[in-house]
This record gives C-alpha cells, sequence and structure tokens, in this order.
C-alpha cells in the first residue's frame, strides 16, 4: 500500500465540510486548530515515511489524516499490504495488534495505549484454553473462531479469525460442525441463525452495541416513513430483527452510497455516521449510535505525538506472532 497524497485544508475548509458532522464541536476556532495539527502531521509523515490507517469509528478530524480508512477486514488488508517503514494506528489497542502480526516488519505505534475494547477485554487466553479443552472432550471436532476483537494471544488459539463482514463464511467454511465462537455472544447469535453448524458462543459483548434498544428503533421507524435501518451484528437479537439491512461498517457505506432510498438510521458507532455525513452529502443520515470512549480516546494531538516521539510501539512475542498470524490468514484465505 503506498501513501496517499494527501492536501492540507485550511480551517475554513475544514470547518465547512465538518459543520455538517456537528456544527457546535467544529466551529471555526476548532478547525483552525485542528487545521494546524493536521499540517503537522502530514510533514511528519512524509519526514518518517508513515502512513495511517483509520478504523470507520475514529473522530471526522481522523479521516482527514488518514491513508486508509475501513472496517476490521479492510484495515487488515492494508496493514498487511503496507509498505510504509511505520504505521500508525487510529484506531484500538487489538486492531494496532493485527497490523503488527500481519506486517511485523513495520514500526506499528497506537497514539493512546490505553484506547482498549470492551470486547477484547472479555476474554483471556488461559480463559479460552480452559473452556476449549472442556469442549474438546464432547465435540473432538471443535474448532474455535475468534472474532477480530480480541487479544493477540487469543487469537493464537485460534483455528480462525473473523471480522463483522465475513464471521457467517468463516464459519460456513471451516472444517468442523462445532465451533466454540469468542468473544462476541451477539455476533454469535447472528451467526448461529444463518448456519446450520453448532455455535457454542462466550459470555462478552460490545457496550458500545449492547446498550442500543428496539425501543430507540421503533421511535425512529415510527416517526420517519421509508427510512432504511442499517444494523452491525454486534447489536442484540431483537435489535436487529427490526433492521432492513446487517452489515459491518463499510457494507453500510456501500449500501448506503449504492441503494436508491435517500434516509437510513444508522445503528452502531457515531463515528460511522460522522463519515457517512462527510462522504455522502446527498443523503439524510441519522443517528441511532453510541459513542465508543475507546475509539474516541485518538485525538490529532496524540497521533502528532505519536509520529514526533515515535510511541506507542506495539511489540509481541514471536511466538504469538506466528501463532496469532495462522488465525489470521486463515481468516484471509477463507474469507475472500
Ligand atoms: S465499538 Fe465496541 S467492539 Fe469496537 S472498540 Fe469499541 S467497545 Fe470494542
Amino acid at each position: 500500500m503506498e501513501t496517499a497524497t494527501i492536501q492540507t485544508p485550511t480551517g475554513a475548509e475544514l470547518h465547512r465540510k465538518l459543520a455538517a458532522v456537528d456544527p457546535g464541536a467544529y466551529g471555526p476556532e476548532a478547525c483552525d486548530r485542528h487545521a494546524a495539527e493536521i499540517r503537522q502531521i502530514l510533514q511528519l509523515k512524509r519526514e518518517r515515511n508513515a502512513i495511517v490507517l483509520a478504523h470507520n469509528y475514529q473522530r471526522p478530524e481522523i479521516f482527514e489524516i488518514a491513508d486508509f480508512i475501513g472496517d476490521s477486514l479492510e484495515l487488515a488488508r492494508a496493514a498487511r499490504a503496507a509498505e510504509a517503514e511505520v504505521i500508525v494506528f487510529c484506531g484500538v489497542h487489538f486492531m494496532a495488534e493485527t497490523a503488527k502480526i500481519l506486517n511485523p516488519e513495520r514500526m506499528v505505534l497506537l497514539p493512546e495505549m490505553r484506547a482498549g475494547c470492551s470486547l477484547a477485554e472479555s476474554v483471556t487466553a488461559e480463559a479460552l484454553a480452559e473452556r476449549k479443552a472442556e469442549l474438546a472432550k464432547l465435540y473432538p471436532d471443535l474448532a474455535v473462531v475468534s472474532y477480530v476483537n480480541c487479544t493477540a494471544d487469543v487469537k493464537a488459539l485460534s483455528d480462525a479469525c473473523c471480522t463483522s463482514a465475513n464471521a457467517v463464511r468463516i464459519v460456513e467454511a471451516i472444517d468442523s460442525e462445532h465451533v466454540l465462537f469468542v468473544p462476541d455472544r451477539n455476533l454469535a447469535d447472528y451467526v448461529q441463525s444463518k448456519s446450520r453448524k453448532q455455535i457454542i458462543s462466550w459470555d462478552g459483548n460490545c457496550y458500545v452495541h449492547h446498550q442500543i434498544t428496539p425501543t430507540e428503533i421503533e421511535r425512529v421507524r415510527n416517526s420517519i416513513p421509508g427510512i432504511q435501518v442499517l444494523a452491525h451484528p454486534e447489536c442484540r437479537r431483537d435489535v436487529l430483527a427490526l433492521a432492513d439491512a446487517v452489515l459491518s461498517t463499510s457494507a453500510m457505506m456501500r449500501y448506503a452510497r449504492e441503494s436508491a432510498a435517500d434516509k437510513f438510521l444508522i445503528v452502531t458507532e457515531c463515528g460511522l455516521s460522522d463519515r457517512l455525513l462527510m462522504e455522502v452529502p446527498n443523503k439524510r443520515f441519522f443517528k441511532a449510535c453510541k459513542l465508543c470512549h475507546y475509539m474516541k480516546m485518538i485525538t490529532l494531538g496524540g497521533t502528532l505525538d505519536a509520529l514526533r516521539n515515535l510511541r506507542y510501539e506495539i511489540t509481541l512475542p514471536d511466538e504469538v506472532i506466528a501463532g496469532a498470524r495462522q488465525a489470521l490468514e486463515k481468516m484471509l484465505e477463507l474469507g475472500g
């Protein structure tokens, strides 16, 4: 992946663009400050031979410095293909680990080490090893499929990883009728609704998606006739039952661009609604979204600091990289 040429916006240009997302947060003064930081970041990226990969849930101003914006699957592919010496990962810790695992020769930096994930925290390698041993006695063909939202040492104990974009395809393709699916119970439920295999789920959830209720969706649907509801599969089953389409974040981007519909309720983290408002100005997007405080820990100031001081570097033991890489490569092989 080559470094993209990104133009430095002026404060006024940034204000015109970002005020569409949130006029209160992106007033002229805030945009002047952001523009000054963006200028320094773009300069440092050139000096360091660095690229910035950003997840769809990042802040709008982070999108302005990103060479690539995407969901977990797209970011994993982009990280694997990266040729720059430094990858600055604007996302959360497990995503930066994934970049390191797939491209260990590169220096991978995460601007804020506290940017974790409630799903990743819900499963440890020790607990998984114990559960796997228990279940293997009952199901000798047991396979472990781990959602990428987990730590590297959990990935290293898995037969394959998956993302929300390819979870059903990976479970169907894996050579086992019994699948221990970790750590997201809601995504496991969704996969089970699409597969005749036996899915054994873990008791984790994304606190952001899990708090969205059917009442919130129904209220908007009843007040805006014709609205299309797009929901992420990390949401609860009773929320997914109300959706017109269940999609990963990047699939939501494509769906909203290509659909004949012109109004959508976006049921996922708010960063995706912000991206849609910026990139698809001819349609209307309503938010049933929640903020992920981990994702929002990444700021322009933190990214500038990361590039200036080359911190915080992601390092992993070789054996963890080797084990986790197998599971991630299996996902890329089976998941297309
Ligand atoms: S949105 Fe949910 S799954 Fe994604 S990083 Fe935040 S807590 Fe984790």
